[in-house]
This record gives C-alpha cells, sequence and structure tokens, in this order.
C-alpha cells in the first residue's frame, strides 16, 4: 500500500478503457450532489445552502468536513454541482460542430439532407475517421436548398422518384442558409420561390433573416434520429448532437476554484479573495435568475431575448474569455477573467505545462546524439544527465556482490564504469552516497535497495540508451496531475 495517501476501504478497480464523450443534461444532474441556485457564497459568515460554496460540494476549510464523503480538506477531492439554465445555451467550444451538423440536417424535420444516390454521399459513408466523414457528408449536402423526398420532385428526379423517396422520406421543406456571427446562428431564407399549393411546408413567410436561439437549433438535434447521427460520424450512445447544446451546466467543486482567506484580526473584516471562476460562475447564476424572473413575469419577447444574449455572453466566456470579436468579461478590477479554456491552452496550460512538461523525480531532458563510434541501435546522452538517471534494484544473495562494487564507486563512477546514487534501507530510509564518504556506511544488506546507473546504457565515455528514449516516471501519482 502507498503511505502517501491515505487508506480507503474501496475496491481498487482497473481501468479498462477510456471513453469519450459529452455529457447529457441527465449525466449532469445525476453525477451532481448539490442543485445550486444562490450566487451568494456565504450567508452569516456560513456557506450559504445551494450557493457556490455549499458543503457538499467539498471543502477548501481546514475546519471542515465534506458533507458528501465526510472527507477533510486533504483527502475529499471534490463533487460537482449542476446549475439548471433558465433557456437553453450554445457551448461556445461546440457551436462551429453544431453549425456543421446544422447544415447537413433539414431545419424542418431533421433528417440528413443529402440523398443516398449522391456520389458524394457514397464516398463519406466510406470514410471510418468521425471528423472527416462529417466533413464529407457537409461536402454533399452543401448545396441542398430543400429537403428532398417530399411532394415535389426535381425534374430529373421524376423517372427516380421511388427511390429518392424511400431512401430519405424528407419533407421538401426549403432549406435557410446558416451562419455565425459572434455567438449568434443565423438562418438567412433565399428570396422564395413562386408558391404553390405543394409547398405548404415552407416557413411561413416571415423575414428572411432571423436569428436562432439556442432553444430552436436544440428542437432541430433532439429530432436527428440516432441512425443518422451515424452518418453524421456521432455516436448517439455517447455523443448525441442534442447534447452540445447546454441546459444544465456542471458546476465544479471548489478545490478547483479555491478561494483564498485573508484572515485580518478583527472578526468582522476577514475578506476572501474568490477564484475568477467562482466570479464567472456567480455572474452566470445571476444572469439565469435575472432571465427566469423577466420569463415569469411575462416580459415581451425582445427584453426577455436581451437578458437570454446577457446570459449566452456570461456562459461563453465562463469557457473561453478570448473569443475574437467579443468583449471581454472582467472582475470588478478591470481585470479580464481567467476562462477555463486559458488554464488548458497554450504552454503555460495544464496540457503542455503540467502534464506533459511534468517534473519527476529519476527523470531528465536532454539533448540526445547519434555517434560514429557507438552502435546503430544507441543514443548518446550526456554524462551529466546519466548520472541522473537512476534505477533501484532490490538487494537479494545473487546481486549483492555486484551492487556493493557499484555502490562503492558512488556517485561518480570512474569513466567506463557505472556507479550508485542512493541506497534504500528496508526501513525506507534514504542514504545519500554523495555524503556517505566512509566506507562502513556503504554496507549493504539484503532488502535494501540499491539506486544505481543503468548499467547497459553506460559506454565510454558517454551513457547511451538502447533506441527508444526512456523516461521511467517513479514518483508521479494521478493526484500530482
Ligand atoms: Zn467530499
Ligand atoms: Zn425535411
Amino acid at each position: 500500500m502507498d503511505l502517501r495517501f491515505p487508506f480507503s476501504p474501496a475496491e481498487v478497480a482497473k481501468v479498462r478503457m477510456v471513453q469519450f464523450g459529452i455529457l447529457s443534461p441527465d449525466e449532469i444532474r445525476q453525477m451532481s450532489v448539490v442543485h445550486i441556485e444562490h450566487s451568494e457564497t456565504t450567508e452569516r459568515g456560513k456557506p450559504k445552502v445551494g450557493g457556490l460554496s455549499d458543503t457538499r460540494l467539498g471543502t477548501i476549510d481546514r475546519k471542515m468536513k465534506c458533507e458528501t464523503c465526510t472527507a477533510n480538506m486533504a483527502e475529499c477531492p471534490g463533487h460537482f454541482g449542476h446549475l439548471e439554465l433558465a433557456k437553453p445555451m450554445f457551448h461556445i467550444g461546440f457551436i462551429k460542430t453544431v453549425l456543421s451538423i446544422m447544415r447537413c440536417v433539414c431545419f424542418n424535420c431533421s433528417k440528413v439532407l443529402a440523398d443516398e444516390e449522391d456520389h458524394k454521399f457514397k464516398q463519406a459513408l466510406k470514410i471510418k475517421n468521425p471528423k472527416n466523414r462529417l466533413r464529407k457528408i457537409l461536402d454533399a449536402c452543401k448545396n441542398k436548398t430543400k429537403c428532398e423526398g417530399g411532394d415535389e420532385i426535381d425534374v430529373q428526379g421524376q423517372d427516380t422518384e421511388e427511390p429518392i423517396k424511400k431512401s430519405r422520406g424528407g419533407c421538401g421543406a426549403q432549406q435557410p442558409k446558416l451562419s455565425i456571427d459572434g455567438m449568434k446562428m443565423i438562418a438567412e431564407y433565399k428570396a422564395q420561390r413562386k408558391k404553390n399549393d405543394d409547398q405548404e411546408q415552407l416557413p411561413e413567410p416571415v423575414e428572411r433573416k432571423q436569428t436562432l436561439t439556442a432553444e430552436r437549433v436544440l428542437s432541430v438535434l433532439k429530432r436527428i434520429s440516432d441512425e443518422d447521427c451515424q452518418l453524421l460520424g456521432l455516436n448517439p450512445k455517447y455523443a448525441r448532437p442534442d447534447w452540445m447544446i447546454l441546459q444544465v451546466l456542471p458546476i465544479p467543486p471548489p478545490p478547483v476554484r479555491p478561494s483564498v482567506m485573508m484572515d485580518t484580526s478583527s472578526r468582522s473584516e476577514a475578506s476572501i479573495f474568490y477564484d475568477d471562476l467562482t466570479h464567472a460562475l456567480a455572474m452566470i447564476i445571476r444572469h439565469n435568475e435575472n432571465l427566469r424572473r423577466q420569463e415569469r413575469n411575462g416580459s415581451p419577447a425582445h427584453i426577455i431575448s436581451e437578458f437570454a444574449q446577457l446570459l449566452q455572453f456570461h456562459v461563453a466566456t465562463y469557457f473561453d474569455n478570448e473569443l475574437p470579436g467579443l468583449p471581454r468579461a472582467t472582475q470588478r478590477s478591470g481585470r479580464p477573467i481567467k476562462s477555463i479554456c486559458s488554464r488548458l491552452k497554450a504552454k503555460e496550460g495544464r496540457i503542455r505545462g503540467n502534464l506533459m512538461g511534468k517534473r519527476v523525480d529519476f527523470s531528465a531532458r536532454t539533448v540526445i546524439t547519434p555517434d560514429p563510434n557507438i552502435n546503430i541501435d544507441q543514443l548518446g546522452v550526456p554524462w551529466s544527465i546519466a548520472l541522473n538517471l537512476t534505477y533501484p534494484e532490490t538487494v537479494t544473495p545473487y546481486n549483492i556482490e555486484r551492487l556493493k562494487e557499484l555502490v562503492e564507486y558512488g556517485p561518480h563512477p570512474p569513466p567506463g564504469k557505472t556507479g550508485a546514487k542512493y541506497i534504500i534501507r528496508d526501513d525506507g530510509q534514504r542514504l545519500d552516497l554523495r555524503y556517505l564518504k566512509k566506507s562502513s556506511d556503504h554496507h549493504l544488506e539484503l532488502g535494501y535497495k540499491a539506486h544505481f546507473f543503468s548499467q547497459n546504457i553506460l559506454i565510454g565515455h558517454c551513457f547511451v540508451v538502447p533506441c527508444v528514449v526512456t523516461i521511467p516516471i517513479y514518483g508521479c501519482r494521478w493526484s500530482d496531475i
């Protein structure tokens, strides 16, 4: 057992596979421990129930325990809550994909627009990579101005009427041209052709250019059949297109957005500095509440739409506050809020900065080199690096003589020889050979471990590793990530 972790009675499960997908609104509700309703965090000096610091979300206070798992601050990882949005909102990370999908399906009946006889469509179906597939399908649907298979048939479709009807069974509705403007989706209808009785399904002759609400888009996406999802390269089990529209917002727990208590000596003046995410979430909750109130009061449509736009802005900037053509959401001081996106991306972000560039013990980074004097499956590594990369080996009757020799050579072995860096006693105590000058201290016993320089990489004046450069990652644990 690893002593660095507290004891847990939970069974250790083996990870057999990892499946990526989009959280459905139901999944978000199910994983949530609390329905967040208030933007205030505290009430009379205590965390407000249903607020952003609700103790069921986990605790960042040394004195308090988590109300969900009863663990203390160090052990509780935090638990997600959720916020029910007053109206569906676009998810800024999915909006481009949503636009692509919307362009592929009928605005009226949600069927895929391309007809199965189309050469491009047939080609697209052969593509396994879902992303490429969506692109190809989009290509095949691009020039469709109406939903195929309705009552009205193209002139050349006259004699092939049956297969078309059978294949897609569309509704015949005219399709608007869709585009994105900031966080809005715009639908534009071409000038209507001469009307005849067959075209009853045409959208009512409203304004030719209209802004689509996320609600309207959601209703189209919801109607896409599972089969059509698959055609578009989406697995309906893990990523239904309608889940790309936010209906429920997951609320990350405080350990993700810790607030700093500045406890000045006088009790009343204890001030709290909130994390940017807490700030952004508070704004979302407040505007969500405002929108709901307007709706309840039966305000006129344009007022409601304005409030919805405001909420959409805060939801968008919470995810990404560097959107082109949009103003930045700021703190009261005027400093732009750090969004989730900026935590992840770029060199200093979580991926490149913390995961790929993780510094751990017993690893090193360097320039490696080929060399005419070494074998073809070997690489040169600088001496100083090689002196840092060690490998632990437990002392046994079979290797004790060899390890004793390595320990004797110590951390600065002579050229051509390999040495050792540490001795680890069976009680876990680590002896650093740099500071152990007396040879009586170099005593080895069975069960000890010696951290020695990997022998097979030592040749001449430089260490050489076998062809694939492996960097040992002992000492790295998941919680560090
Ligand atoms: Zn907990
Ligand atoms: Zn249709």
